[in-house]
């Protein structure tokens, strides 16, 4: 069975407007349904403003979706109340496309990194050596644990948003644009470490890009998105053969 299983899932937003009536409502993301697989990469793309933000934020729910399931081998995620939720959060962890937006600045890096286990009840000095050798793990100085995010690259802080989300131990990385934002060149590095750390810890991968070439680089299997619904799927090789 697959490791994450999301089926019939949809988001509405609704803007402007007193107090719910009128304004406009934008259905972002329309029946979506799909499977991941342990240790394989399934990449999202789509236009912007197609919902594949929409769609990664209501998996890790970070936004709550209307309809639709979503099953965790075979816990039913969308069912859970926050509290046991929050128990099983730590499997699903999130990267963002602009990790200096979601780093605090005013935190040190090694610090970010500690939050999620140390919030989780982990003993400090455990969480310590575990933040360097994940330092260590994505190819950043264990030494740089103690300076703050404006003092690292863009490729840099991106290796930081994956030790933290590794920090906790998922078993599904959700990549929201995660090399988007970089240069080519730093870009390969970061997915080559993906594929790295993908291999290594044997995690799954939602890998979220408008970048059709990032995504064929990366993922073994493609979901199109358009206007919030899904018009193709399939093994990589085939969604890019077909004309
Ligand atoms: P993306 O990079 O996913 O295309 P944008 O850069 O367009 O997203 O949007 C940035 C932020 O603004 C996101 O948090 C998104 O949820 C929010 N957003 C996008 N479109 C709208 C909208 N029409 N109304 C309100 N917020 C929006
Ligand atoms: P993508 O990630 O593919 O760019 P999004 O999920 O960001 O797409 O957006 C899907 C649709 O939902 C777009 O029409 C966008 O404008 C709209 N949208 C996104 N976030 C919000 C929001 N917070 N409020 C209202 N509309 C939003």
């Amino acid at each position: 069975p697959p490791l994450l299983r999301v089926e019939g899932l949809s988001k509405t937003y609704r803007s402007g407007g007193f107090f719910g009536r009128g304004g406009r409502v934008t259905h972002a993301v329309k029946d979506v349904s799909f499977t991941l697989r342990r240790g394989a990469t399934l990449g999202i793309v789509g236009e912007s403003g197609s919902g594949k933000s929409t769609l990664a934020r209501c998996v890790v729910r970070l936004l709550t979706s209307e309809s639709g399931s979503i099953h965790l081998d075979d816990i039913d995620l969308s069912a859970l109340t926050d509290n046991d939720w929050h128990r099983e959060s730590r499997r699903i962890q999130m990267v963002f496309q602009d990790p200096y937006g979601s780093l605090n600045p005013r935190r040190r890096v090694g610090e970010l990194v500690a939050q999620g286990p140390i919030v989780r009840g982990a003993p400090r000095r455990e969480v310590e050596a575990r933040v360097r050798e994940l330092f260590a793990l994505v190819g950043l100085d264990p030494k740089a644990v103690d300076r703050f995010p404006h003092e690292f690259s863009g490729g840099q802080r991106q290796r930081i948003g994956l030790a933290r989300a590794l920090a906790l131990d998922p078993d599904v990385l959700v990549a929201d644009e995660a090399v988007s934002a970089l240069d080519v060149s730093v870009q390969a590095q970061v997915l080559a470490l993906l594929a790295d750390l993908r291999e290594r810890l044997n995690l799954s991968v939602l890998f979220i890009t408008h970048d059709l070439r990032v995504a064929g680089q990366i993922a073994d299997d493609i979901l199109v998105m358009k206007d919030g619904a899904v018009v193709e799927a399939g093994p990589t090789a085939r969604v890019f053969a077909d004309p």
